[in-house]
């Protein structure tokens, strides 16, 4: 878990001390704490968070908190949650746009597009609210005025798939600096995600 924490900074997927990550354990989730740089992260720095909100060890837990323990709750799937406020996906979020049908591999999130959640103060119950709905369907996506999500598997899916989101929000910002870039149609976002179902993609990474 560290050692994806880390891997989050030299990415460039963490601005300072914003992102946060969590796994499922059994009877409940491990959180990294708040405001901590992960460079000096140890084992005993990460929190282990019960489904009521209560958590153990010796610091506190990520003000985001509610968000990965709503996640993990109702996405019985989902074994890890990555949030950060990476710099293409935030901009984006700023300008309260999702990311569109603009390239096929948008359905890497799980659907057609990825959503914008609605702005809400960060660390409240709200914010976690329109997170959860805005995943319906998906495993990442964008919070308006704040950062992004990624879901998956485990630590190694989830970190995967949040350069993969990065990494196409650049690209459709790159895209909205020329002119307005073509979306492909529903039927065609069906037809990838058809594809890479019978296809098959690699399995997650284990870890
Ligand atoms: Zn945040």
């Amino acid at each position: 878990m560290i050692a994806t924490a880390r891997r989050m900074n030299a990415s460039g997927l963490n601005q300072g001390t914003s992102g946060n990550l969590s796994q499922r354990v059994e009877d409940g989730f491990l959180l990294t704490p708040t405001g901590m740089d992960y460079d000096t992260l140890e084992p005993e720095d990460l929190v282990l968070m019960r489904w009521d909100g209560s958590h153990e060890g010796k610091r506190a837990p990520s003000s985001e908190w509610r968000i990965h323990r709503d996640l993990l709750a109702r996405r019985p799937e989902v074994g890890a949650v990555l949030h950060a406020h990476s710099m293409f996906c935030t901009t984006l979020a700023c300008l309260r746009r999702g990311i569109p049908s603009f390239h096929y591999m948008v359905t890497s999130a799980g659907g057609e597009d990825i959503r914008c959640a609605p702005y809400a103060t960060f660390g409240t119950e709200e914010l976690s609210h329109h997170a959860v709905e805005a995943l319906e369907g998906r495993k990442a996506c964008l919070l308006a005025n704040h950062g992004m999500l990624a879901m998956g598997k485990n630590l190694a899916g989830a970190f995967k798939l949040a350069v993969e989101v990065e990494t196409l929000a650049a690209m459709y910002w790159r895209a909205l600096q020329v002119g307005e870039p073509v979306l492909l149609d529903a039927a065609e976002m069906a037809r990838v995600i058809e594809k890479f179902k019978t296809y098959g993609q690699q399995p997650e990474p284990k870890g």
